[in-house]
């Protein structure tokens, strides 16, 4: 599968912790990353993730360029609903096309671990 992860800033050690914890399921899958996110769990796990440019500076939109073309199968997006983000709109968009294509997205941590417990299990 072709996972995409993105973290917003104050989420990002909660990707981290994720990333590590399911390490092993993750390095069986194609990994996508907006620039920081990804630099982060490769930095911390070793896995081998193909970075988009960070996320306030077009990176969301390359990830939904992906789920556009058809080209991402499971989104992890752990967003920070506290803080207001310059790119929301690109955010937005994201989160949108994930609906548009029904790709399954995880928006927090406790989703994003449902969703990699099941892939796990071959559940997804
Ligand atoms: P980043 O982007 O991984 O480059 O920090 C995430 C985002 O804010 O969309």
């Amino acid at each position: 599968m072709r996972i995409a992860l993105i973290a917003h800033d104050k989420k990002k050690a909660d990707m981290i912790d994720l990333a590590v914890e399911y390490r092993d399921v993750l390095s069986k899958h194609e990994l996508f990353a907006t620039g920081t996110t990804g630099t982060l769990v490769m930095g911390e796990t070793g896995l081998d993730v193909t970075r988009m440019k960070s996320g306030p500076l077009g990176g969301d939109q390359q990830i939904g360029s992906m789920i556009a073309d058809g080209r991402l199968d499971l989104v992890i997006f752990l967003r920070d609903p506290l803080t207001s983000q310059p790119h929301e709109p690109d955010v937005s968009a994201l989160l949108r096309l994930c609906d548009v294509q029904s790709i399954p997205l995880a928006t927090n941590r406790k989703s994003a671990e449902i969703m990699l417990a099941a892939l796990k299990n071959g559940a997804i």
